[in-house]
């Protein structure tokens, strides 16, 4: 989807995208898929302004999103829904002053294409932590059991069995 800017009216336009019915946005999913993230085909959607302050735009909005991921610490697949807002100055050229707290894209030309920014904006709206719960208690690192249906052996032995080995210690130290 690439946006023609001389064909926006001066100030705000308004844009609402949804993969319930927008195929390119179906295109950003599939191609999310092929990097082994796996989006929901209605579960993508954008709302976005689109502020034309030639020769410069300024793209505000908020990408929402449900995908399906694997647990960082159990590897158990859940749904994440995600609403990430961004706003983004896109220039015709890289300006050295101006506003720091705006991300900028330097663009060329009539188009501006929003596939790269949805792909972009999916990317920074994941948490630093995949994990299916707060307290999710992964995989026991001896027996690789999910921790989360229940406790191992493991985790009541292995006190036991280094008490026993310094028992041992101490005895063969007599
Ligand atoms: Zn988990
Ligand atoms: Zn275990």
């Amino acid at each position: 989807m690439k946006l023609k800017v001389s064909q926006l009216d001066t100030g705000e336009n308004r844009f609402q995208f949804s993969s319930a019915k927008d195929k390119w946005l179906k295109g950003v999913i599939d191609h999310l898929g092929t990097q082994g993230y796996t989006v929901s085909p209605t579960g993508l959607d954008m709302d976005l302004v689109v502020t034309k302050l030639e020769p410069d735009y300024v793209l505000r909005g908020r990408l929402g999103y449900e995908a399906t991921m694997a647990c960082d610490r159990c590897a158990e697949p859940f749904s994440l829904k995600v609403k990430h807002p961004f706003d983004l100055a896109y220039v015709r050229s890289a300006q050295s002053e101006g506003d720091e707290d705006l991300d900028q894209t330097v663009f060329e030309g009539d188009e501006i294409d929003l596939k790269p920014l949805v792909e972009e904006q999916f990317f920074l709206g994941l948490p630093f932590a995949l994990i299916c719960k707060e307290d999710c208690k992964g995989i026991c690192q001896s027996c690789g059991e999910n921790r989360n249906l229940g406790n191992c052996h493991c985790v009541a032995s292995e006190p036991t069995n280094a008490f026993s080995e310094l028992a041992k210690l101490r005895d063969s130290g007599r």
